[in-house]
């Protein structure tokens, strides 16, 4: 049905394990056309850019031409949502076209999001618009760029049709991204719930992103594999928080066993560093609350282990206590992560860090409403002698004694503190997908002007250096912006 190249794919999952799939092919589309495209993903998957771009290639991206050498499916997965359980959730409009290899060989999904609906649709449309798809594009690009794990964006592509959401019509748009793969905690909470499916799904995880614990006898692979999944879970969340990173829905549906964030829906970056900052619009109680997302963390990681019980161990109570040991070690490695990333931040090496020297900080911050993002490029300046970024950010009667501890404990390392600064510098980013920034791309994009989305992208995937002709996109928001600032669904 398509002139492009074979894709050569892989159906790994559907093959493996069925139950958590459905076939199923995307929605036509009168006019599909490629936006943007991302040419280094595309090579490194040995995808053909020029064949991508194509008509043949928009109508394969956009779910509009089927490819020939893969049965497309939706993915099924249940979920608690905002605490709530809820059976089936699935692919509402998205689809798995199929497995790829990447570069170091290593097995790569390529989903499709705005495809249309699906039996998992429930009422909704499946579809989604070009504001919200470039805006998952660019943040996306902009995390793996700060060298956090993420799905990555393909591309971006227009169906031709106009979609109905609550501001009026706006221009529809598929999101191509990939993935190391779609499972996700949900998948799970599906699969517990169905005879005979937890044991082949967990089995599948593990060969696809842990393989070291294949060969463990039953016994202790699937408690390896809780461990390993805490971890990488925990490793992320608090990386995150490093770059004040705000997901917005972290339901356990967005909680992926291969550490990876996914779902770039109602996120945002810190301006002001506040424990309580919400920007999602349906996130009344402040559940995903920047602050709260180590724990609610914990709280997802909870309902992955008990879909784990059965597999663990057949007697119950040993079971539990098993999973529970391995859970309660989930605050200790959440703050080790955080504390080793605070240390690169703060130019102290990469081990730990005083954690009263860290909460200090976040303190005077708090309380002077300081930018995140700018407090660690201006406190590499104060290292360069030049104090007045920082001393705009933090008045200096305030800051003066946490300064003088904190310039001593880089002092003890022994090194030049250009050098420290240097250090700094290529650890903490001059440039993140500021709201304001991300909202004036996007409105210029919906109107036909790609400019502004494309130079932003720019500088967000390259968010270490500084450069004087960028200097725009390293300043706050406007006062008047960010307060109120909401972030939707899309
Ligand atoms: P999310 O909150 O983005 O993780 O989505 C939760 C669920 O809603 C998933 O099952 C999605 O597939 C589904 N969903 C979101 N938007 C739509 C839509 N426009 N049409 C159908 N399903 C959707
Ligand atoms: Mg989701
Ligand atoms: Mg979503």
């Amino acid at each position: 049905t398509t002139s492009l190249p074979a894709f050569g794919f892989e159906s790994t999952l559907a093959d493996q394990v069925p139950g958590v799939t459905v076939p199923w092919q995307g929605t036509h589309a009168p006019d599909p056309r490629v936006l943007i495209l991302n040419d280094g993903l595309a090579r490194s998957l040995a995808l053909d850019p020029e064949s991508l771009a194509t008509a043949e290639g928009a109508g394969v991206l956009s779910g509009s031409i089927p490819p020939a050498d893969t049965a497309t499916v939706a993915m099924a997965y249940a979920g608690h949502q905002f605490g709530g359980f809820q059976p089936l959730l699935g692919d509402g409009r998205a689809l798995l076209l199929g497995e790829l290899r990447d570069d170091r060989g290593r097995l790569v999904d390529l989903h499709l999001k705005g495809s249309g609906a699906t039996p998992f649709s429930r009422g909704g449309d499946g579809r989604a618009v070009v504001a919200a798809m470039l805006r998952e594009y660019l943040i996306s690009e902009a995390m793996h760029a700060l060298h956090i794990p993420t799905t990555r964006s393909l591309a971006v592509v227009t169906t031709g049709e106009q979609v109905v959401r609550e501001g009026g019509p706006q221009p529809g748009a598929v999101l191509a991204r990939v993935a190391s793969s779609h499972l996700r905690v949900g998948t799970f909470e599906f699969a517990a719930r169905r005879e005979g499916l937890a044991q082949p799904l967990a089995d599948y995880a593990i060969a696809r992103h842990y393989p070291a614990f294949v060969e463990l006898p039953p016994e202790d692979r699937y408690l390896a594999f809780f461990e390993a999944v805490v971890d990488a879970q925990a490793s992320l969340v608090a990386r995150w928080m490093s770059v004040g990173f705000v997901h917005g829905v972290m339901n356990t549906d967005n909680t992926t066993i291969s550490g990876e964030t996914i779902d770039y829906g109602p996120c945002a970056f810190l301006d002001a560093y506040d424990p309580a900052t919400v920007f999602s619009s349906i996130d009344h109680g402040g559940r995903y609350a920047y602050g709260n997302q180590p724990a609610v963390l914990g709280w997802n990681l909870a309902r992955f282990g008990e879909t784990l019980l059965p597999l663990v161990n057949s007697e119950p109570n040993d079971a539990i206590s098993a999973l529970t040991a391995v859970l309660d070690t989930y605050g200790d490695r959440y703050r080790q992560h955080y504390s080793a990333a605070m240390a690169a931040k703060l130019g102290l090496g990469d081990d730990a860090v005083d954690a009263e020297l860290v909460d200090d900080l976040h303190r005077l911050l708090t309380d002077h409403r300081a930018d995140w993002t700018l407090t660690f490029r201006a406190l590499a300046e104060n290292l360069r002698g030049n104090s007045a970024p920082f001393d705009s950010l933090v008045p200096p009667d305030a800051s003066g004694s946490w300064l003088a501890r904190w310039r001593a404990a880089v002092a003890v390392r022994g090194e030049e503190f250009s050098s420290v600064a240097d250090a700094m510098d290529r650890v903490n980013p001059a440039y993140i997908p500021r709201n304001h920034l991300v909202d004036a791309a996007l409105q210029a994009a919906t109107n036909g002007d790609l400019g502004p989305f494309e130079r932003l992208l720019e500088a967000v995937t390259s968010p270490f250096d500084r450069r004087d002709d960028r200097s725009d996109y390293a300043l706050p928001a406007p006062e008047n912006f960010s307060a109120g600032f909401q972030t939707f669904c899309g």
